[in-house]
C-alpha cells in the first residue's frame, strides 16, 4: 500500500497544504523543530495509532487554531482509499473512506504503518518489559486473537498473585492454587510457543537486513529467553508440564514474594550481534542498526500474512549511521513506500531514486 497525497490543516506547527509522496523512499529533511517529526506523526496517526510521542489529542492542534484536520488517500487492496482525523474543540472524529467511524482505532489494519523513532532505541536499551510488549504487539498485527490468549494469561496471573498474597493470612487458601497453576501453565504454555515460533521468523528477517545495513560484517541474533529452559519447548505440551512443575517448585517463594516468578511475564529477548549482548556492549550506531532490522523485519511479517505492504515510517534514524549504513536505508528498501527524516543534506545527497521533501517552519517545499 502506499500514500498517494497527505494533507493537513492546523495539525501542530505544519502549514495548511498536501503533498503527493512517491512510492519508494521520501526523504523529509530540515533543521531541528522545523516540523519532520510532526509530518511524520501525522501519517502515524492516519494508521489508527496513538501518537508514538504519547501526545494528547489537544497537543496535536497548531497553538491559536481551533481545529485541525489531516488526511490520507493511499491506495490499497487495488483502489484508492481515505483515511481522515478530524480535531475539533476537544472533539475528534475518524472518517474512513467517508464513513465517520466509532473511534480512531477503528481506522487500525486499513492504513498500516510500522514506526522507528528514537523512542524506539529502548527496544534493546531498556528493560525487558519494552521487548515483550514489541514482541506481543507484532504478533497481534498478523494473529489478532493473540490478544485475548495474552489478556486471559494476565487475568489469570493477576488472581494467582493476589491468591498468594491472601494464603499467609488464611492457609486454608493454598489448596485452590492447583486449580490457578493449571490454568496458568495452559494458557502461559500457549504465550511462550506463540512467541518462540514469531521470534525465530523475526530473527532470520532481522538478520538479512542487519547484514545489509552492516556491509556483512555484523550477525545480529535474536533468542527468546525464556524462564522455562529451551530442551523443554519442543512442544506445547512439555512446555505446559515443565511450566506447571516450575510453578510448584516455586510455590513458597511464590507465596513469600507474593508474586509469580515462572512463566511468559517474566521472559525476554536476548539480542546479540556477532555473540554479544547488544544492550551491553553494541555501539550506537550498532543499537540504532539493530532495532531498525528489527522494525523492517516486523513490517515484512505484516506484509507476508496480509498481503499489503506496510509503510515504513523512520524518523530520525540517519544520525549516528555511518555514509555505508544510510546508503544501505536510502536506497535498499524501496521495495515498500519509507519516510524518513534527517537534518543533514549530506544524507539526502545521497539517495539514488526516491523524492525529496525540505521543511522549514511548518512548510514542506519539494
Ligand atoms: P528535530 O530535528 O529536532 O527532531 P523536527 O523537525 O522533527 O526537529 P518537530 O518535532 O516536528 O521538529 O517539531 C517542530 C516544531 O513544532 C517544534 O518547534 C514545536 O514547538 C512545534 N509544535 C509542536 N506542537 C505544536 C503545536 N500544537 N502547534 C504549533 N507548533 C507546535
Ligand atoms: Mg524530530
Amino acid at each position: 500500500m502506499n500514500i498517494t497525497s497527505l494533507g493537513f490543516e492546523g495539525f501542530r506547527n505544519l502549514c495548511d497544504g498536501e503533498i503527493t509522496p512517491c512510492r519508494g523512499v521520501n526523504v523529509i529533511y530540515g533543521k531541528n523543530a522545523q516540523g519532520k517529526t510532526n509530518l511524520v506523526e501525522c501519517i502515524w496517526l492516519l494508521s489508527g495509532n496513538r501518537s508514538f510521542r504519547g501526545a494528547r489529542d489537544s497537543e496535536l492542534v497548531g497553538f491559536g487554531r481551533d481545529a485541525a484536520k489531516i488526511k490520507a488517500e493511499f491506495f490499497s487492496e487495488g483502489r484508492i482509499q481515505t483515511s481522515e482525523i478530524s480535531l475539533i474543540r476537544g472533539k475528534k472524529g475518524a472518517f474512513l473512506n467517508g464513513v465517520k467511524q466509532r473511534s480512531s482505532a477503528a481506522l487500525l489494519g486499513h492504513l498500516c504503518a510500522v514506526v522507528f523513532s528514537p523512542e524506539h532505541l529502548t527496544l534493546v536499551k531498556g528493560g525487558p518489559d519494552g521487548r515483550r510488549s514489541f514482541i506481543d504487539g507484532a504478533i497481534c498485527q498478523i494473529k489478532p486473537g493473540f490478544k485475548d490468549t495474552l489478556s486471559s494469561y494476565k487475568r489469570t496471573l493477576i488472581q494467582r498473585n493476589s491468591l498468594l498474597k491472601d494464603i499467609p493470612r488464611h492457609p486454608g487458601l493454598e489448596e485452590t492454587l492447583d486449580a490457578w497453576d493449571q490454568r496458568l501453565a495452559v494458557l502461559g504454555a500457549n504465550v511462550i510457543r506463540v512467541r518462540m515460533k514469531y521470534t525465530e521468523r523475526l530473527c532470520e528477517c532481522a538478520s538479512r537486513y542487519h547484514m545489509g545495513i552492516s556491509h556483512n560484517s555484523e550477525r545480529l541474533n535474536i533468542d527468546y529467553a525464556g524462564t522455562v529452559p529451551k530442551e523443554y519447548c519442543g512442544d506445547i505440551g512439555s512446555v505446559r508440564d515443565q511450566l506447571l512443575k516450575m510453578l510448584l517448585d516455586k510455590r513458597n517463594d511464590d507465596i513469600a514474594a507474593g508474586s509469580t516468578s515462572a512463566g511468559p511475564h517474566r521472559d525476554d529477548l536476548e539480542i546479540t550481534i556477532n555473540g554479544e549482548s547488544v544492550r551491553r556492549y553494541g555501539s550506537q550506531g550498532q543499537q540504532r542498526s539493530c532495532v531498525l532490522s528489527m522494525k523492517i523485519a516486523e513490517e515484512e511479517l505484516i506484509r507476508l500474512s496480509v498481503s499489503e505492504e506496510p509503510l515504513v515510517l523512520l524518523d530520525d534514524v540517519l544520525s549516528e549511521l555511518d555514509s555505508r549504513r544510510q546508503d544501505f536505508l536510502l536506497n535498499e528498501i524501496g521495495d515498500r513506500q519509507v519516510f524518513i527524516t534527517c537534518c543533514e543534506s549530506a544524507s539526502v545527497e545521497r539517495l539514488k531514486g526516491g523524492k525529496l521533501f525540505e521543511i522549514n517552519g511548518g512548510k514542506v517545499n519539494f
